[in-house]
């Protein structure tokens, strides 16, 4: 390991975890990562070491079979499975941001129906706020649940579920106008539901398709897919937290834990990065010398190492603010925006020191280049970010009179 993204005060425990965690990552993903990228392949092996090692589980709470963990240890898992390969932390986040919304905000039946399956990875999760026509505007979603004695009836068309395919639990946020009066605001008229299904695609149950998988420029393996509802029953005791108007809330408070998260893999990928970059350069010679020994290479060294120990401090900072009970949503938002930027840089850097072979799919680089792209829009775009940021700034530092 090296000097750069170490992080202080850990304990002994989040250290043992850590050191497996970057043991499986060098020993069981880098060296399949690229070659299952390339064929869009999805990483069963490693998804089954990751269940073993107990990671689908390691934020939920030790009485439900989990490792009770704070959203620390989960970011710096995240952060060195993304040096891997950021699709697998794909594989992961969504899981990980229903399992943090039932336990936030599940009825004491859901937890107990859900999360003990969650712990283990039999049942994984996946997250649907997006439609066709819609990303950053949440309140402009479309699908609409109406009540039908026991049970709600959805329709309607959701965009971009990671992991759409292959969960087998979907939390799904759809309009409820019934219990509402006239006129109420968008954000209170949104429901979310525990949707149940098989793996796979097409007719996955009566009333819910899943088309088939989105091709994806990078980020590949994850499946990335559509879910269309068409007259889908499903019990009002799934509806998450026993009442409906709660959905948007709910959502916005996982993404916010996702938001971490993603900055985390931003972490991760900009690592890896720079160990390459720093590799290359000192094998590569020119005019005489390594590459490392121009002054120009050394200043990209020296900006993108100073970009990862940046990225790194400002991710740990926004996850200890909510592992201590404290709003975090400003430091949440800009630990994602400088993370993800810092990311594209530094694999922009190191893709240039690589010269003509970070265009070869032989270079792990190249893989790279393609994904860190993802995370500039995944989870709120940067400029959704700014303005959560701006906002935020301008309420803690509003002129008094
Ligand atoms: C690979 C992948 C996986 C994803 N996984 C999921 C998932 O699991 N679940 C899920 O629900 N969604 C998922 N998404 C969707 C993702 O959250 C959205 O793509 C993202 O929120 C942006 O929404 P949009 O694509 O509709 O862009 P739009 O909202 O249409 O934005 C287009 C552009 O306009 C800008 N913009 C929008 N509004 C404003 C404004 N008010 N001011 C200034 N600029 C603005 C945006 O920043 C962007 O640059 C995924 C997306 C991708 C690509």
């Amino acid at each position: 390991m090296g000097r750069l993204a170490r992080t202080e005060g850990l304990t002994d425990v989040q250290r043992e975890i850590l050191a497996t965690v970057r043991e499986f990552v060098d020993k069981e993903i880098i060296p399949v990562a690229t070659e299952l990228e390339h064929r869009d392949e999805y990483p069963t092996r490693i998804v089954e070491g990751l269940k073993e090692l107990g990671l689908f589980g390691l934020m939920i709470p030790e009485e439900y079979g989990g490792l009770g963990e704070s959203l620390l240890t989960y970011a710096l898992c995240v952060e060195e499975i993304a040096r891997g390969w950021m699709s697998v932390s794909g594989i992961i986040n969504t899981h990980f941001i229903v399992a943090y919304m039932l336990k936030q905000h599940g009825t004491q039946e859901q937890k107990d129906h859900f999360l003990p399956r969650m712990a283990t990875g039999e049942v994984r999760g996946a997250f649907s706020m997006s439609e066709p026509g819609l990303g950053s505007d949440v309140s402009a979603i479309t699908s609409k649940a109406v009540r039908d004695g026991d049970d709600y009836v959805l329709t309607g068309q959701k965009m971009w579920l990671t992991n759409g395919g292959s969960s087998t639990l979907v939390a799904v946020l759809c309009r409820t106008d019934e219990g509402h009066p006239e006129g109420t605001a968008p954000h209170r008229s949104m429901t979310t539901f525990l949707i149940e299904k098989e793996p796979g695609f097409g007719q996955v149950k009566p009333g819910l398709t899943i088309p088939g998988k989105i091709e994806k420029m990078g980020y590949k393996g994850v499946d990335t897919t559509e879910l269309i509802m068409d007259g889908l029953r499903v019990p009002a005791d799934r509806v998450l937290g026993g009442a409906t108007g709660r959905g948007f809330y709910q959502m916005m408070d996982g993404v916010e834990v996702g938001r971490v998260n993603v900055a985390a893999r931003g972490c991760g990928v900009a690592q890896r990065a720079f160990e390459l970059g720093v590799s290359y350069a000192q094998q590569r010679h020119t005019f005489g010398k390594p590459i490392a020994q121009h002054q120009a290479i050394q200043f990209k060294l020296a900006e993108m190492g100073t970009k990862v120990e940046a990225a790194h401090a400002m991710m740990v900072n926004a996850a200890r603010k909510k592992d201590s009970g404290q709003r975090n949503d400003l430091e949440a938002g800009m630990a994602k925006y400088l993370a993800s930027e810092y990311c594209k840089e530094v694999v922009e850097d190191a893709f240039r020191i690589h010269g003509g072979y970070g265009f070869s799919k032989e270079y792990e680089i190249e893989r790279l280049y393609r994904e860190a792209p993802m995370l500039l829009i995944g989870e709120g775009t940067a400029e959704i970010q700014k303005m959560i940021i701006g906002r935020r700034l301008l309420e803690e530092y509003r002129i008094q009179g």
